[in-house]
C-alpha cells in the first residue's frame, strides 16, 4: 500500500527542543517526513541525520517566515522546527514498506514484499500478517499467493492469507488431545491467546499450559507432555519433521517440552 512521504529542501534552521538548552543548526538540508510521522533532516554527509524525531504525535506545516515551509515536529516533551530561508523546495513522494520481494499480488499483479513481520503488495493494501518464525517456500498456493512453512511441533506449509489456509486449524488437526496435562491427566488442548499453546482441558481448575514448541515433535514424555527435538539442526535434518509417524519416547533424544521434567526417558 501506498503512503505518502514529503521531502522539502532548501537552507534552514533546524532546533530540537528537550529538556535542555534548544539545539540549534543552521545548513542546506533535505528533510523527510514520513506518514508515521519521523522527522529526519540530513546533511550532505553520512549516513545519520543531523536532527530528528522518530513517530512524532503531531507533524504540523506552517508558513516560513520568507514565505518557505516551516515544520514543526512535536513528540512528549520533544520538539523539532525546520524552518527554511527563501522558499524552499517541497514534493510529495508514494511510498510502500521495502523488504524482500516473495511473489506477485494475485489481486493486482503488483510486487509482493516481506517487511515488517507481513506480507504487503506494492500497489494495492493487500497485506497478509505472518508468524514471526514463518519461512518462506518456493511454492505458490492455488491462490496465487506464496506459501510459507512454519514449524509448531512439525512442519506446517500453509498458504500466507489465513483466511485461504490457517495455520491454527491445521496445528489444531494435528495436536488437539494429542498430549495429555502432566498436572491432572485431562487432554491438552490447541488454543490460541497472541500465539498457540497447548492448555489443560480442565481449566478453569486446572492451569497448566504450554508453549508450542517451534521445533518438531519426536515423541511423548512419561508426564504426558511431547518430547521436542533438542535443537535446531536435529529439526532441520528433517529425519524428525516428515510427517510421517512419531517415533517411540525410547528410540528418541527430545527433551521435555517442561524443561523442568524429571521424567524425561534417558537415551537408550
Ligand atoms: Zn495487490
Ligand atoms: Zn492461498
Ligand atoms: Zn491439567
Ligand atoms: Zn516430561
Amino acid at each position: 500500500m501506498t503512503e505518502s512521504i514529503h521531502v522539502y529542501a532548501g537552507e534552514c534552521t533546524t532546533t530540537f527542543r528537550a529538556d535542555d538548552e534548544p539545539q540549534r543548526q543552521r545548513g542546506r538540508v533535505v528533510v523527510v517526513h514520513k506518514p508515521d510521522g519521523t522527522v529526519l533532516v540530513h546533511d550532505a554527509r553520512g549516513y545519520q541525520p543531523v536532527a530528528w524525531l522518530t513517530r512524532a504525535n503531531a507533524v504540523h506545516r506552517e508558513r516560513g517566515p520568507d514565505g518557505g515551509f516551516a515544520l514543526v515536529a512535536v513528540k512528549d516533551g520533544e520538539r523539532l522546527r525546520v524552518e527554511s530561508h527563501g522558499e524552499g523546495d517541497h514534493a510529495r513522494h508514494e511510498g510502500t514498506s521495502a523488504g524482500v520481494h516473495v511473489g506477485f499480488c494475485p489481486d493486482c499483479t503488483g510486487c509482493l514484499v516481506r517487511a515488517r513481520g507481513a506480507i504487503t503488495c506494492l500497489d494495492c493494501p493487500a497485506e497478509y500478517g505472518l508468524p514471526r518464525d514463518a519461512a518462506m517456500l518456493e511454492t505458490t498456493c492455488d491462490c496465487g499467493l506464496p506459501r510459507m512453512a512454519v514449524e509448531r511441533g512439525a512442519r506446517f506449509e500453509l498458504c500466507v492469507d489465513r483466511n485461504c489456509e490457517e495455520l491454527d486449524a491445521a496445528v489444531r488437526e494435528r495436536f488437539d488431545r494429542e498430549w495429555s496435562c502432566p498436572d491432572c491427566g485431562s487432554d491438552l488442548r490447541v488454543l490460541r491467546e497472541r500465539t498457540l499453546f497447548l492448555g489443560c482441558d480442565d481449566y478453569p481448575d486446572c492451569e497448566a499450559s504450554f508453549a508450542l514448541p517451534d521445533r518438531a515433535v519426536v515423541g511423548t514424555c512419561d508426564c504426558g507432555l511431547p518430547l521436542v527435538a533438542p535443537d535446531a539442526e536435529a529439526s532441520a535434518s528433517g529425519a524428525t519433521s516428515s510427517g510421517s509417524e512419531m517415533e517411540p519416547p525410547e528410540h528418541s533424544d527430545g527433551c521435555c517440552l517442561d524443561a523442568d521434567c524429571a521424567r524425561t526417558p534417558e537415551t537408550v
